[in-house]
């Protein structure tokens, strides 16, 4: 039997005059076949006009190279757990919306979001504020599902666990354009055994949310041991996590026709003090191979 190719890639960014155009270029340059960006800089809602995105440009060079799917990750500073400011609720929902309509318009069906922080009113007020947000974001919206990310239970973040997920799923109406965007990093920071117990990890899930709700995955080491509640990525094979286990896990047949995103660090260019280099490349040579080959 012939093995499916895998569906690998990174995080890129997209800047510069060519923006998306650059962003696919960027991702054929590590030899990916999928990759994930920000609409504009993850830190605020700045946003160009779509039309100065270079979609269409964009879309050629992803026909040309049979890249068939990429993924949208919402701005960092989106809460609509925020029942402290208002008005961080408010800007988020509305934010969201146009996040959704812009994901569309550039092609991709897949919305990921960090469900929210509740900052300090309580897990069940913030995933109570997360349902309403959703519920207006999904009804005002179309064709596009929301990724609930799973979340390293840093601060007063929501989504450390499952069951947190799966009661925001159990709130939300329109709970059918509902996915799981699932980062080994976080689960891993939030105590789950990805190291020792992939699969065990993947059953917990299972009963809980069900695997077919995982749209995406964050393939990440961590700098921390299991269950700091830190969110510290490190470079694959470099960290607590290890290369076998996220092997594993990127290899599951499962999950072949879904994407695999890499979020790991930049590290240190020997040749340019100061400078740093990313290491998509490589580590996605290193899963297609299934080996960290060249070591
Ligand atoms: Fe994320
Ligand atoms: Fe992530
Ligand atoms: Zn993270």
């Amino acid at each position: 039997m012939k093995d499916l190719p895998l569906i690998i890639g990174s995080h890129v960014s997209m800047s510069g005059k060519d923006m998306m155009e650059g962003s696919v270029r960027e991702a054929l340059s590590y030899g990916a076949n999928t990759f994930m960006l920000y609409t504009g800089a993850p830190q605020n809602t700045r946003r160009k006009p779509v039309s100065e995105l270079h979609i269409a440009q964009a879309q050629r060079l992803m026909e040309e190279n049979r890249i068939s799917s990429f993924v949208v990750h919402a701005p960092y500073l989106i809460n609509l757990a925020n029942t402290v400011k208002p008005e961080t609720y408010e800007a988020s929902v509305r934010f969201l919306i146009e996040e959704a309509r812009r994901t569309r318009l550039m092609g991709s069906s897949l919305l990921i979001l960090h469900p929210g922080s509740h900052v300090g009113a309580g897990a069940k007020e913030g995933i109570k504020s997360i349902v309403r947000g959703l519920n207006e974001v999904l009804s005002q919206s179309s064709d596009v599902c929301i990724a609930l990310e799973t979340m390293s239970g840093k601060g007063s973040e929501i989504g450390r666990s499952f069951e947190e997920l799966a009661a925001i799923y159990e709130g939300v109406s329109l709970n059918h354009r509902l996915r799981v965007c699932f980062d080994t990093c976080h689960t891993h920071d939030a105590g789950y055994d990805i190291a020792g117990n992939p699969d065990g990890v993947l059953a917990q899930f299972d009963r809980v949310l069900g695997l077919d709700q995982i749209a995406v995955f964050h393939i990440n080491d961590s700098k921390n041991e299991r269950g700091a509640a830190k969110d510290r990525h490190a470079d694959i094979g470099e960290g607590k996590i290890g290369f076998e286990p996220l092997n594993y896990l990127v290899r599951l047949p499962e999950f072949s026709h879904i994407p695999h995103i890499l979020e790991t660090p930049w590290y240190p260019d020997p040749d340019h003090p100061g400078k740093t280099l990313p290491p998509y490349r490589r580590e996605i040579a290193w899963f297609r191979a299934g080996r960290q080959s060249g070591l």
